[in-house]
């Protein structure tokens, strides 16, 4: 008999629910973690008494009651309301677009007025757009995508809006309320002790080995468990024998600021071409801090290389063949799961990550 019924690779959101679900239904767990910390992406630490989110902010919102009261059970939730501002030149308006943000780019003030302008800079096109750039014209029009989608966009993914896949645009959510309240979701909210308190929580009684890469010592590992469950790149599990899966990444620059605040908001994201960051955080927003001093964060998009972290897929035609290819062999693992944003190579909230990682927590246990 092997020393635990599974060994789950990576101590992000996905392995910790995992690991949480099987271990209540009675089952040995193993969780290692190649990183020298728990919580994976939405780890986040304190310095100076600021709570800093280090892989990019996360705001924790969702419509899913299961997954909210399964969380809940780790950790209280501080209200927050996300309402990012966007930076064009200095100018600053509202997000998600809302009458705020029309009011404050046309001088206007009635939903009626706001529609009537989109409707007049729309552009008519009569056949499906053939890259981004026309699919946001044709959705809100010259100077929403000038001001507030090109630059920040062409800076995310790196490329002229005109040579980007329409889908990536498809949806430009808009709505004719003076409301800067970025989800419709009914549960949103962050940890009140953060998400590496909450993670630490959900992960008491189960062993972790940090520092631990599963792909190094497979073999070793393996023999432990009956079943591993693998949150790691897809890609890599196969040793990249179908070719790499790419991302995009990001690179985070600290700056500790003596000032006790610096913008006057959590997120502001720079929607120019010309700054080089897409956006920047300033921590203590997200918990209301009273501190002297400030802990932002600039976020500049950058190519994946091998080595930096992997963080959004690139869902074109050559990166969905080879997912398939992946997908194809992985089915063929008797022994082996995959399950997360890397092992499935899609992007996932956290809340669709909680979701699926309960499923699949209970389909192993039935
Ligand atoms: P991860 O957090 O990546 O965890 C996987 C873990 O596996 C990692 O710790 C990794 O080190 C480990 N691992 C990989 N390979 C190995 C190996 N070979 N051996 C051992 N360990 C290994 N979601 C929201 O709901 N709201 C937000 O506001 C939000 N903001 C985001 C901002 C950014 C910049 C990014 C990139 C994502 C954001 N997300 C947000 C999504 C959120 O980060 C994910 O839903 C969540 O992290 C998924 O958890 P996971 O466990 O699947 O992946």
């Amino acid at each position: 008999m092997k020393t635990y019924d599974f060994l789950i690779v990576g101590a992000g959101l996905t392995g910790a629910v995992i690991a949480q679900a099987l271990t209540e239904r009675g089952k040995r767990c193993l969780v290692v973690e190649k990183r020298t910390h728990i919580a994976g992406n939405v780890y986040d630490e304190e310095i100076d008494g600021i709570r800093v989110q280090r892989y990019g902010a996360h705001i924790l919102h969702t419509a899913n009651k299961r997954v909210w009261d399964y969380l809940s059970r780790f950790t209280a939730f501080r209200n927050y309301n996300h309402a990012p501002v966007a930076n064009y030149h200095g100018e600053i308006y509202n997000l998600p677009f809302n009458m705020n943000t029309f009011s404050r780019l046309w001088n206007i003030a009635t939903p009626e007025q706001a529609m009537a302008e989109l409707e007049r800079q729309r552009v008519n096109l009569d056949r499906e757009p053939k890259n981004a750039e026309e699919q946001a014209l044709s959705l809100v029009g010259r100077d929403v995508y000038e001001k507030l989608i090109r630059g920040y966009t062409e800076k995310q993914w790196g490329r002229p809006c005109s040579e980007l896949p329409a889908f990536l645009l498809r949806r430009i959510p808009f709505r004719l309320r003076y409301d800067n309240n970025y989800f419709d979701d009914p549960f949103q909210g962050l940890p009140a002790d953060g998400y590496t308190e909450m993670v630490r929580r959900m992960l008491e009684g189960v062993e972790v080995r940090l520092g631990v890469d599963y792909l190094k010592e497979r073999r070793s590992y393996d023999a432990m468990a009956e079943t591993v469950i693998y949150t790691g790149m897809i890609d890599a599990f196969f040793d990249y024998s179908e070719g790499h899966l790419e991302y995009r990444t990001l690179r985070f620059e600290d700056e500790r600021l003596d000032k006790p605040n610096y913008q006057g908001a959590a997120v502001m994201n720079y929607t120019d071409r010309e700054t080089p960051y897409t956006r920047v955080i300033e921590h203590k927003h997200f918990y209301h801090g009273e501190q002297p001093y400030t802990i932002i964060t600039r976020e500049y998009p950058t190519e994946w290389r091998s080595g930096t972290e992997p963080y959004y897929p690139i869902n074109d035609e050559r990166n969905m063949m080879l997912l398939a290819k992946y997908r194809e062999k992985a089915a063929k693992q008797e022994k082996v799961r995959f399950c997360g944003r890397l092992a499935e190579y899609r992007y996932y909230d956290m809340d669709d990550a909680v979701a699926a990682a309960l499923v699949l927590a209970e389909r192993l246990t039935l």
